[in-house]
C-alpha cells in the first residue's frame, strides 16, 4: 500500500481574513501532486469571537459561517458555502478531509442563569472550597441569530459541568455546577489538577443523555452537509473517552464509513496516559504522538548533547505504530502559543525525515513548514515578538521520497549518539524505491549501511543535494553514506534525483 501523509492546513496565526477555505480549494490539486493524501482542516463552527475566533472556542456548532451571530456571518476561515466548495475540491483532487471537532466546551452564551455551584481549588479540582451557593453564570445558549434552524436544542446549565465566571459577584474562579446528572466533575483519564475535566469556558456535561443525543444528531447533520472523511478530536484529555466511543460508533454504524479519527491527548512526556486512552477507546482512534514531538524539541535544543539513539524512546510510534500520528509541530506548540515547544529550525528537516521516511506512523506535516508564516504576538513573558517562520526548502523532496521511495525492509543503525541512520530496501511494486538516510547532530560523518545485494553497483545520490559526489553500492550491497554536520542526507538511486526548484 502506498504511504499516506496528512497535512494540518492551518496555523494559529493564519490571518482572520475569511480566506482559508478558498485557499484550500485552490491548493488542493497541488497538495495531492506533491504527495499529501489527507488534510486536517481547522474547526468550522462559529466561535465566541465570531470572525476572529480560531474555532477552539465553540459558540454554535450549527453555524458554519451561515448566520449573523457574534458580529459576523462568516467564520475566521470563510462561509459555509465556501467550506462546502473547499471540501468538494479536496475530494475531487483525491484528498481525504478530516474535520476538527471541538466538544469539550462552549463559550459566548446568550443569557445568564442562576446556578448552584461549589468553588474548587484550581490545582486540585476535587477540593471544594465553598458551600453550594448561587451565582449568575453565562450558561444559556439559545442562538437567536439562527432561530432554531437545523436544531431547536437550547443549552443551559444542565448541559454543563463547570464555568469560570460569576456575573453576580464579578468573580473569576473555577465553579463546579450542581446539575441533575452527577456530583462534581466527570471522570476523565487525566489526573493533572486532581481532575482535568474542566479546561475553559462552559464545560460540556456528557453525563446528560440529552447532550449526547444532540451531539449525535449534530454529527449526522455535519456529515450530511459536508461529506468529510474523518475527524481530529480536540482536547480529549478533558473529556470522558467513553463519550467518543459512543459518538464514533453511532456515526460509523449509521453511515457505514470508516471515519478515520485522530485524538488530541496532549501529554508530551507521558506515554502512560496515551496508553490508558488507547485502552479505553479500544482502537477507535489514533492519537498524536506528543511524546515524539517532545523528543524532537529536546533534541533540537540540546544539540550534540542529545543521544540520537533515544529519539524514539517512550514514544507512541514505538509501541503502537498503527495508532500513532507523528508530527513535528502544531498550532499549539508553534512559537508564542499556549503549549509552545517549537522544534528549532536546524532540526526540522531531521525531524521530518524521522516521520516521513520510516515505516512506522502516520505523519502529519504542519502548515508553516509548507507555506511559512509571519506574525506578531505576546509571549508568556508578556513581551511582544515578531516571528518569521520559513517554509522547509526540502519539503517537496521529502514528500516525494516518502511517496515513491520509502518502502521495503527497514534496517536501523542507531549505534552512535550523534549519528544514526537507516535503510529501506525497496519494493518491486515501487520502481526505483529504496533509500538510505543518515542524520548527524554533531560533526560531518558517514555510516556504513546495507542496501541489499540487488543494489550492488547502483549509483546513489543525496536527494537533498548537499553532496556533489555519487556513491556506488559495493558488490555485497553495502556503502558508506555521508552526512553533513547537524543535518540529514537522503540517498537513493540517481534516477530518482528530483530537480530542485
Ligand atoms: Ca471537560
Amino acid at each position: 500500500m502506498e504511504n499516506f501523509t496528512m497535512l494540518q492546513f492551518f496555523e494559529w496565526y493564519y490571518p482572520a481574513d475569511g480566506r482559508l477555505w478558498n485557499h484550500f480549494k485552490s491548493e488542493a490539486g497541488w497538495l495531492k501532486n506533491i504527495g499529501i493524501d489527507s488534510v486536517w482542516l481547522p474547526p468550522a463552527q462559529k466561535g465566541m469571537h465570531g470572525a476572529d475566533s480560531t474555532g477552539y472556542d465553540s459558540y454554535d456548532l450549527y453555524d458554519l459561517g451561515e448566520f449573523d451571530q457574534k458580529g459576523s456571518v462568516r467564520t475566521k476561515y470563510g462561509t459555509k458555502s465556501e467550506l462546502m466548495d473547499a471540501i468538494a475540491a479536496g475530494k475531487e483532487a483525491g484528498l481525504r478531509v478530516y474535520m476538527d471537532i471541538v466538544l469539550n466546551h462552549m463559550g459566548g452564551a446568550d443569557e445568564k442563569e442562576k446556578v448552584l455551584v461549589k468553588k474548587v481549588v484550581p490545582e486540585n479540582r476535587n477540593e471544594f472550597i465553598s458551600e453550594p451557593h448561587e451565582i449568575e453564570a453565562y450558561t444559556r445558549f439559545t442562538f437567536p441569530g439562527r432561530n432554531g434552524v437545523y436544531s431547536e436544542f437550547v443549552w443551559d446549565y444542565q448541559c454543563f459541568s463547570g464555568v469560570d465566571y460569576d456575573a453576580l459577584n464579578d468573580e473569576t474562579a473555577i465553579f463546579s455546577i450542581q446539575n441533575q446528572y452527577g456530583e462534581g466533575w466527570q471522570d476523565v483519564l487525566d489526573l493533572e489538577n486532581g481532575n482535568y475535566d474542566y479546561l475553559m469556558f462552559c464545560d460540556i456535561e456528557f453525563r446528560n443523555p440529552h447532550v449526547r443525543e444532540e451531539l449525535k444528531r449534530w454529527g449526522e447533520w455535519l456529515y450530511e452537509n459536508l461529506g468529510f472523511d474523518g475527524f481530529r478530536l480536540d482536547a480529549i484529555k478533558h473529556i470522558d473517552p467513553h463519550f467518543f466511543n459512543e459518538w464514533l460508533d453511532h456515526l460509523r454504524g449509521k453511515y457505514n464509513q470508516e471515519f478515520y479519527t485522530v485524538g488530541e491527548y496532549w501529554s508530551p512526556y507521558d506515554l502512560e496516559s496515551l496508553l490508558k486512552c488507547i485502552e479505553t477507546t479500544e482502537g477507535r482512534m489514533s492519537l498524536f504522538d506528543a511524546p515524539l514531538q517532545g523528543n524532537f524539541y529536546k533534541a533540537s535544543i540540546e544539540n550534540s548533547d542529545y543521544n540520537l539513539c533515544t529519539i524514539f524512546d517512550n514514544t507512541l510510534v514505538q509501541v503502537h505504530p498503527e495508532l500513532a500520528v507523528t508530527l513535528v509541530e502544531n498550532h499549539d506548540t508553534q512559537p508564542l502559543q499556549s503549549l509552545e515547544q517549537t522544534v528549532e529550525a536546524w532540526f526540522r528537516p531531521i525531524a521530518y525525515s524521522l516521520i516521513l521516511l520510516r515505516e512506522q506512523g502516520y505523519p502529519c506535516v504542519f502548515y508553516t513548514d509548507l507555506y511559512g508564516a509571519e506574525y506578531k504576538d505576546h509571549g508568556n513573558d508578556g513581551v511582544e515578538y515578531e516571528i518569521t517562520l520559513k517554509r522547509l526548502d526540502n519539503m517537496e523532496v521529502l514528500l516525494h521520497a516518502r511517496k515513491y521511495l520509502s518502502y521495503g525492509l527497514q534496517t536501523d543503525y542507531f549505534d552512535h549518539p550523534n549519528c544514526i541512520g537507516w535503510t529501506r530496501q525497496g519494493l518491486d511494486e515501487f520502481e526505483g524505491s529504496g533509500l538510505a538516510v543518515v542524520i548527524s547532530n554533531g560533526e560531518e560523518g558517514g555510516k556504513q549501511m546495507e542496501m541489499g545485494v540487488r543494489y550492488a553497483g547502483k549509483v546513489f545520490v543525496d536527494l537533498l543535494n548537499q553532496f556533489e559526489e555519487e556513491i556506488t553500492i559495493d558488490e555485497n550491497g553495502w556503502a558508506t553514506f555521508k552526512v553533513k554536520a547537524r543535518s540529514v542526507s537522503v540517498w537513493a538511486e540517481i534516477k530518482n534525483l528530483i530537480p530542485s526548484e
